[in-house]
Parts: structure tokens; C-alpha cells; sequence
């Protein structure tokens, strides 16, 4: 039997590179919305989004017709000359955190979180706070800098000892934080929600109590919304339905619509703690990802994407805790961001009966699926899944 070519794709794969991610199991050819179709034909409904990215879906003429457009004008200028698609993208940035503030544009999450580190500790060092304070289980990239600050210690321990004393706190507990943090904290890094930890929202209230912790003692309170930012939760940026204002907020993820791009936003004095000649990027705000940027922001705007997160969103959790079955224990997460909670740990198994029934869902911890679909994702759409769902169980519980 000659071989499909998933299988041989997948066998050169493993030939040619690192082990880091294991082999994935599907080779994806191509995309239109929410669909995906693999090397062999297969499709798939989208509902992971390339982790959180793919918030217009695949192929949306907006994202096609911007990044078209500006990579035949101009696709790079270093950053020894500006262009207006930055400028654009500052200001629109701004406006939307709705405080006065600057930006720093990277290619990436990780990146994002370098430059708010270096700030906190240029901010440190200038006012005599020796450490950070960053959550359990919290994800923040896997740079040095953005490692050190990445509270799971199965991907963190091997590279250890880092250049910087980060203290690590249990997610969701303000008392703790508030033990944890004194005038000798330079930040306080926290996500809204733990994206990697399995879609972990904070108890009622934490934000503004670690706000309040921030502004009392003086750290910088930084928080990371590169998988919750840009309409994922409903919101723009998940913060503001804590009602707080952070000191630095860091993006990428879905803010390119699937173009590399990430910023650090600072908010106030927090926006001028680097001075000329303090960090830098190449390519960081490069003018076809900050094309890919704006279309995104106005699409979002144009369709009403924030409203769908939000109706969508709540349409599919109500839907998967209307379910029973053995091995559904529950749903969690905001908007188009959620875990189905499962009973076992056999997250690999449902995420492998999900393809085999043509969905792209995501194991992202043993016993919780993650689902982040592209942000036009529709109602017939979220149905179909929700029809599905009982008979993955079922065939994931039989396996
Ligand atoms: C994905 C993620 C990062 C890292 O982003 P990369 O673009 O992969 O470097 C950092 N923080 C959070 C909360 C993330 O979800």
C-alpha cells in the first residue's frame, strides 16, 4: 500500500527537524474561513485558529488584499526609516487601550514580553527592585527572558539558572500576591487568563486586587494579553472587562491575523522607560505585518467581531455544559477562548477522535481540549461541532 501523503510528509518532517515539537499529525495545504483541507484533501472545521492567531480565519480578502498590496510597495525599511502603516498601527493600538501611552513593535509574543522585561528591569534598577513576580502555571514565552518569567517548571527547569530573580505565586490568589510583592518588586507579570494552562480565568475581582497590590507598592503591573487580546474574549483587550488600567500590556498572537507581529504597549511613564538606543528589532513592526495589523483591527470593527466573540462564545460553552457524558466534566474560559473539561486525562484521545470527525480542537493539557476558532466563525458553524461533540467523546472514550 503506497503511502498518503500526510504520511510521507509527515516521516520527512521527522527526518529533517529538531524533535522540539514531535511530529504534528495533520499537513495542512490550505484554508478558506474556517475550513482547512489537508495534503490529502481532508477537511477540517478550524477551531484552535493556529492558537488563538487565525482570528479572521484563512484567506479573508481584507488580510489578502493589505498584505498583497504593501509587499509590492514596500515590504521592509529596518528601523533606520518609519512608515505610515506603524504610525497607523501605534495610534490605532492606542486608541483602542484608550490611555495615553507608546509602543514597541517585535514579530512575536516572546518578544513582547523581552521588551516589557527589560523594562521592568531598567525601571528596577533605577528605583532599587531587585524581582519579579510572575504566576504559576503562567505562559510568557520561551526566550531567556520570557522563560525565566514562564511559571511551569517542565519547560523551564532544564534551562535554569536565568539572569533574573523571578518569584512565582499561585494564579488567582491576591493574598498571595499581595505577600509576594514589595517596594523591592520592579513588575508583576500576570496573563487574564492562563492560556497555556488550560484556559484559566481568575477568580472575580483578582485583577483589580493585584492592580491595587501594583499601584500601593510601586511595581509595574504588566499583563500579558498576546493570547487574550484582540477581541478573543469579546473585548479588545481582556483587561478592560476587569476595569483596570495595567502599566504595560503585551500582544501578538491574533493581532496579525496570522503575519508575525507582537508589541509592548506602555501605558503612561511606563511608555518612556527606554530611552534612544535601549532595545531594538530589525524586522519588529516591518510594513507588511503592520498592513496584515490594521486590516485585522478593521475587520474586527467592520464585522462586529467583538460582539460575535461574545455571542458565540457564550452559544458554545452553554452548548458543551448542556452535554452529559462520562467524560465531560465541565467547560471553562471567556468568549471564543474555552476548555472542555474532561473527566479523565485523555485530552490526546478527543483531540484525535475530533480530526477523525474533521475538527481541529487542541489537547493543551491532559484533560482539558482548547478551542480558540478564527473570530468569523458562525453560528451554523458552532452547531455542527456542538452536534458532533457527544460521538467524539464517545469514540475517544471506546478508544
Ligand atoms: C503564545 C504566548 C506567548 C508567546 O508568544 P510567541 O509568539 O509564541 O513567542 C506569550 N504569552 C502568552 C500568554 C502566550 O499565549
Amino acid at each position: 500500500m503506497s503511502a498518503t501523503r500526510t504520511e510521507d510528509l509527515r516521516a520527512r518532517y521527522e527526518a529533517a527537524f529538531m524533535p522540539n515539537y514531535g511530529v504534528p499529525p495533520v499537513a495542512l495545504a490550505r484554508g478558506e474561513g474556517t475550513a482547512v483541507w489537508d495534503v490529502d484533501g481532508r477537511r477540517y472545521l478550524d477551531l484552535i485558529g493556529g492558537i488563538a492567531v487565525s482570528s479572521l480565519g484563512h484567506g479573508h480578502p481584507a488580510l489578502v488584499e493589505a498584505v498583497s498590496r504593501q509587499v509590492a510597495v514596500l515590504a521592509h525599511t529596518s528601523n533606520l526609516y518609519l512608515h505610515e502603516p506603524e504610525v497607523l498601527l501605534a495610534e490605532r493600538l492606542l486608541g483602542l487601550l484608550g490611555a495615553p501611552g507608546r509602543v514597541f513593535l517585535a514579530n512575536s509574543g516572546t518578544e513582547a514580553n523581552e521588551a516589557a522585561l527589560k523594562i521592568a528591569i531598567k525601571y528596577g534598577k533605577a528605583h532599587g527592585r531587585d524581582y519579579v513576580v510572575a504566576a504559576e502555571m503562567g505562559f510568557h514565552g520561551r526566550t531567556l527572558g520570557a522563560l525565566a518569567l514562564t511559571g511551569k517548571p517542565s519547560i523551564r527547569d532544564q534551562f535554569g539558572p536565568f539572569p533574573i530573580d523571578v518569584r512565582f505565586v499561585p494564579y488567582g490568589d491576591a493574598a498571595a500576591l499581595r505577600e509576594a510583592v514589595t517596594d523591592r518588586c520592579a513588575a508583576v507579570f500576570l496573563e487574564p487568563t492562563q492560556g497555556e494552562a488550560g484556559v484559566v480565568p481568575p477568580p472575580e475581582g483578582y485583577f483589580a486586587a493585584a492592580r491595587r497590590i501594583c499601584s500601593e507598592t510601586g511595581a509595574l503591573f504588566v499583563v500579558d494579553e498576546i493570547q487574550s487580546g484582540i477581541g478573543r474574549t469579546g473585548h479588545w483587550f481582556a483587561h478592560q472587562a476587569e476595569g483596570v488600567v495595567p502599566d504595560i500590556v503585551t500582544i501578538a498572537k491574533g493581532l496579525g491575523g496570522g503575519l508575525p507581529i507582537g508589541a509592548c504597549l506602555g501605558l503612561g511613564p511606563a511608555g518612556t522607560v527606554f530611552a534612544k538606543g535601549d532595545h531594538g528589532s530589525t524586522f519588529g513592526g516591518n510594513p507588511v505585518s503592520c498592513a496584515a495589523a490594521l486590516a485585522v483591527l478593521d475587520t474586527i470593527e467592520r464585522e462586529g467581531l467583538l460582539e460575535r466573540a461574545k455571542t458565540l462564545g457564550a452559544r458554545l460553552a452553554d452548548g458543551i455544559a448542556a452535554i452529559r457524558h462520562p467524560l465531560l466534566k465541565g467547560v471553562r474560559g471567556r468568549g471564543l477562548w474555552l476548555a472542555v473539561l474532561l473527566a479523565r486525562p485523555c485530552a490526546d484521545r478527543v483531540q484525535a477522535a475530533a480530526q477523525d470527525a474533521g475538527f481541529l480542537v487542541n489537547a493543551v493539557q491532559p484533560d482539558a481540549i482548547r478551542l480558540a476558532p478564527p473570530l468569523v466563525i458562525t453560528g451554523d458553524e458552532v452547531a455542527s461541532f456542538l452536534d458532533a461533540l457527544p460521538g467524539i467523546l464517545e469514540a475517544a472514550n471506546g478508544a
